[in-house]
C-alpha cells in the first residue's frame, strides 16, 4: 500500500500546521504511523491522497450515520448554494429544524443552533448557571464536552489521547468550578451535592459516554441522577453530541427514558456540515438572549447551507425510523462476529457495545468507568489499529474513542471487516 502522497503532505503540514492537523487525534500519535490525508468518501468507503480505498467506521466521528456522500444530502446543500450562502439574518429553515428537533428530541422545547459541539456544551453551561444563579458544576471523568475551559479537567477523547486530560491554559479560578465524579456512581454525586449545598447549578454528562471510548450506563443511574436533580434544583444536561439522533431518533434520553433539563446536540444534526445546538426546557431556553439576560451569539450560527444538510438529515432520520434498527442489526452482527473470533482464539478482551457505537477494549475486565477505561492495553490497540489499517479498515486512531457505524455498511462488508479483525488480532498476538 503506497501512502507517499499522504506521507509527503504530513511532512508539509507540519511547518504551517500545529502538529501538521487541525484536531489532535487526527495525527495519529497514539498509534504510530502518519496520518492519512483523504480525497474524498463515498458510502462506506474513503480513499486517501493516494487513492487507497478504506471501510470506514468513524464516519466523520459520528455525522455521517447514512454514509458519506449521500445523493440526498448533497442534493440539499446544492440547491441551497444556488441562493447564497450567509445572510446573518433569519431564514425559514432555522424554524423548520428547531420544530423538527423539538418534535425528536424528548427534552427539547425550545433550541439554539450554534457551530460546533463545543459551543453548545459552552452555552449550555452558561445558561444553567444563569438560570440557577450558581457557579459550580459536575462533570465526569473522561467524558469529553469539548474543548471549552471549564471541561477540560480530567477530559476524555482526544485530551486523554494526547495526555493532557487536564489542559495548561485553563485557570485555576475556571478549574475550581467543575467539580469531578467518576461515571457510573451516584455515591460520588451525592457526597458532592452534599459538599457544595445550593452551590451546583449543572450535572452534565454524556449519558452514554464515547469519548473514553464507549461505555454503557449501569441499570438506575441516569434515572438516579434526574431524582438528584430534582431534589436538589439542579439542571440535568444530557450532552447528546454523539448519541443524539443515533441511539435512537430522540437519542439515549428516548432510548433509556429519562429526560433531562437541557440537551446539547452536534454531529449528525449537521448532515456532515458544521453545526451543534442546544436546547431545553422553555423556562430555562428563555433566559438566553433576546429573550433573556444570558448572552451567547454567532455570525455563522442557522447559516443556510448548513441548516438545508441538517433538515435533509434530520427529515430523513424522522421520516424512516427503519434507520435505527437497520444500525442497531449492523451493531450486532459485527460485534457478534467479532465476539465469536476472540472466542475461538480463547482471547476474553471486553467489547462495549450499543446499536451502531461499539469499542474494543484490550483488556479482559469489565469497563464502566474511566479507570477501568484505562486498564486497556493501548500499545496492543496501536498494533490492531494498524493491522486493520493495512487490511484496508480505518478505526478511529486512538483506544479511547467509539466507533460509529453507517446504514453504508452492508453484510459483505461487516463480513470482510470480521474476517480483517480475525487476521490482525491473530497478527498482533503473535
Ligand atoms: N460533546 C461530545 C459528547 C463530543 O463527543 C464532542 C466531540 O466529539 C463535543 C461535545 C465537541 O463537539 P465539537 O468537536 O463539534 O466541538
Amino acid at each position: 500500500m503506497r501512502k507517499d502522497r499522504s506521507k509527503a503532505l504530513f511532512e508539509k503540514a507540519k511547518q504551517f500546521i500545529p502538529g501538521g492537523v487541525n484536531s489532535p487525534v487526527r495525527a495519529f500519535r497514539a498509534v504510530g504511523g502518519d496520518p492519512l490525508f483523504i480525497k474524498r468518501a463515498d458510502g462506506a468507503f474513503i480513499y486517501d491522497e493516494d487513492d487507497n480505498a478504506y471501510i470506514e467506521l468513524i464516519n466523520s466521528w459520528g455525522p455521517m450515520i447514512l454514509g458519506h456522500n449521500h445523493p440526498m444530502i448533497r442534493e440539499a446543500i446544492v440547491r441551497a448554494l444556488e441562493n447564497g450562502t450567509s445572510f446573518g439574518a433569519p431564514t425559514a429553515r432555522e424554524v423548520e429544524i428547531a420544530e423538527l428537533i423539538i418534535s425528536m428530541v424528548p427534552s427539547v422545547e425550545k433550541v439554539r443552533m450554534v457551530n460546533s459541539g463545543t459551543e453548545a456544551t459552552m452555552s449550555a453551561i452558561r445558561v444553567a448557571r444563569g438560570f440557577t444563579g450558581r457557579d459550580k458544576f459536575i462533570k465526569m471523568e473522561g467524558h469529553y464536552h469539548g474543548h471549552g475551559d471549564s471541561f477540560l479537567i480530567s477530559a476524555g477523547s482526544g485530551a486523554i489521547t494526547m495526555g493532557n486530560p487536564d489542559s495548561p491554559g485553563v485557570t485555576v479560578g475556571t478549574a475550581k468550578d467543575t467539580l469531578l465524579a467518576p461515571y457510573n456512581s451516584l455515591e460520588a454525586i451525592e457526597s458532592l451535592v452534599a459538599a457544595n449545598p445550593n452551590e451546583i447549578a449543572a450535572i452534565i454528562l454524556e449519558p452514554v459516554p464515547g469519548n473514553m471510548g464507549l461505555v454503557l450506563p449501569k441499570p438506575g443511574y441516569l434515572e438516579g441522577l434526574r431524582k438528584i436533580c430534582d431534589r436538589e434544583g439542579i439542571v440535568l444536561i444530557f450532552d447528546e453530541v454523539m448519541t443524539g439522533f443515533r441511539l435512537a431518533k430522540g437519542g439515549a434520553q428516548e432510548l433509556f427514558g429519562v429526560t433531562p433539563d437541557m440537551t446539547t446536540l452536534g454531529k449528525i444534526i449537521g448532515g456532515g456540515m458544521p453545526v451543534g445546538a442546544y436546547g431545553g426546557k422553555k423556562e430555562i431556553m428563555d433566559f438566553v438572549s433576546p429573550s433573556g439576560p444570558v448572552y451567547q451569539a454567532g455570525t455563522l450560527s442557522g447559516n443556510p447551507i448548513a441548516m438545508a444538510a441538517g433538515l435533509a438529515m434530520l427529515r430523513h432520520l424522522d421520516s424512516h425510523p427503519e434507520v435505527f434498527s437497520q444500525l442497531n442489526a449492523i451493531g450486532d452482527s459485527l460485534v457478534t462476529g467479532f465476539r465469536s473470533v476472540l472466542d475461538e482464539l480463547g482471547l476474553n478482551f471486553t467489547i462495549n457495545q450499543l446499536g451502531s457505537m461499539y469499542t474494543l477494549f484490550f483488556t479482559d475486565q469489565e469497563v464502566y468507568d474511566f479507570e477501568t477505561a484505562k486498564k486497556s492495553d493501548t500499545a496492543l490497540f496501536g498494533r490492531y489499529f494498524q493491522a486493520m489499517l493495512s487490511r484496508g479498515i480505518y478505526l478511529a486512531p486512538s483506544q479511547y474513542e467509539s466507533l460509529f457505524l453507517s446504514t453504508a455498511l452492508t453484510e459483505d462488508l461487516v463480513g470482510k471487516i470480521v474476517t480483517a479483525h480475525g487476521e490482525s488480532i491473530i497478527e498482533v498476538m503473535g
